[in-house]
């Protein structure tokens, strides 16, 4: 079986520059190596995911070239490709951490969380031992008030090493990480494992934003029995105010460049003289940049967007 490489949007608005950045170095390593390549549409958080997205992404990366041996519009062998179609993969899952004794239900709030933390303001406070004897204590009580557990994986090594193709080693402390809501919807941490593996994936290829993700899910692999894939986290791109693109900020999408007429070669000149695969700023195609590809050349930095680059872009 050929090595699979994969690119997995969430569909949860258009994508901007730097998602189909990302995309591209994923779609030109799995090329290079003559590994498939799957799209995967990471559909479960039900509140933002919406169906137009996931059409509007598909015809996004189709614009600038990108094909897939196997996706929502090509069948293939592992599907289905969207994530809320794949429950019972990610229940079977549950079932077997459940079964190893690696999950205890949670019944603290974010507010208790957020309460307890020394850090008041901490995005997600780490989970640790005064969490877990908090846990305990109000177990009993938020049972009578009939309030549902979410349920975390429970880590008791926290030190973990991810080998990342790109940047090297990497350690992290991880912390007991959710792996289904109280609401019911799964985490992504367990369901990107859990299709990974099961797409047969061989090399994850994503933003270094998700680098710590990542320390979590190796300690998913391992209790699942599944071989760990190879990692390699992209460096991000900043827009021109000095701060990262993304979806809610509506920062420069791939649907607005189309509208305003500008090409498909410019955006894909444009990533591939941000990521350092060409040294001067040119229109291509995707073949052209597949045929000069180099992963030794991608910038090991992140890349900001300039004024002169919006220029080329026609996005002025
Ligand atoms: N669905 C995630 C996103 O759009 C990416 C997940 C991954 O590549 O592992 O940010």
């Amino acid at each position: 079986m050929l090595a699979q490489g994969r690119y997995a949007p969430s569909p949860t608005g258009y994508l901007h520059l730097g998602n189909v950045r990302t995309a591209l170095v994923a779609y030109l390593k799995a090329r290079a190596s003559g590994s498939d390549f799957i799209l995967r549409i990471e559909d479960l958080d039900s509140a933002r995911s919406r169906p137009e997205f996931v059409a509007a992404n598909i015809a996004e990366l189709r614009y600038l070239g990108l094909d897939w041996d196997e996706g929502p519009d090509v069948s293939g062998p592992h599907g289905p490709y969207l994530q809320s179609e794949r429950q019972a993969h990610y229940l079977e899952a549950l079932e077997t951490l459940r079964a190893a004794g690696k999950l205890f239900e949670c019944y603290l709030s974010r507010k208790d969380l957020r309460d307890l933390a020394s850090a008041p303001h901490a995005q997600m406070p780490a989970y640790g031992q005064a969490e877990r004897r908090l846990n305990e204590k109000l177990k009993a009580q938020k049972q009578l008030e009939r309030k549902q557990p979410s349920l975390r994986f429970r880590v008791d090594m926290p030190q973990v090493a991810v080998q990342d193709a790109f940047k090297g080693m990497q350690h992290f402390q991880v912390s007991d990480f959710i792996v289904r809501r109280a609401d019911g919807e799964w985490a992504y941490q367990l369901a990107v494992v859990v299709d990974d593996a099961k797409m047969n994936i061989q090399e994850v290829v994503r933003g270094e934003d998700l680098l710590e993700s990542t320390a979590a899910q190796v300690l998913l692999y391992q209790a699942l029995a599944y071989p760990v894939p190879a990692f390699f986290h992209v460096p991000l791109l900043y827009d021109e105010t000095g701060e990262r693109m993304s979806k809610r900020k509506g920062s420069l999408t791939i649907s607005s460049l189309k509208e305003k007429g500008v090409s498909s070669e410019r955006i894909v000149g444009f990533l591939a003289y941000s990521l350092g695969l060409i040294d001067k700023l040119e229109a291509l195609t995707l073949d052209e940049v597949l045929r000069v590809f180099d992963p030794q050349k991608l910038r090991q930095t992140s890349f900001g967007v300039g004024l002169e680059h919006l220029k080329f872009l026609g996005a002025l």
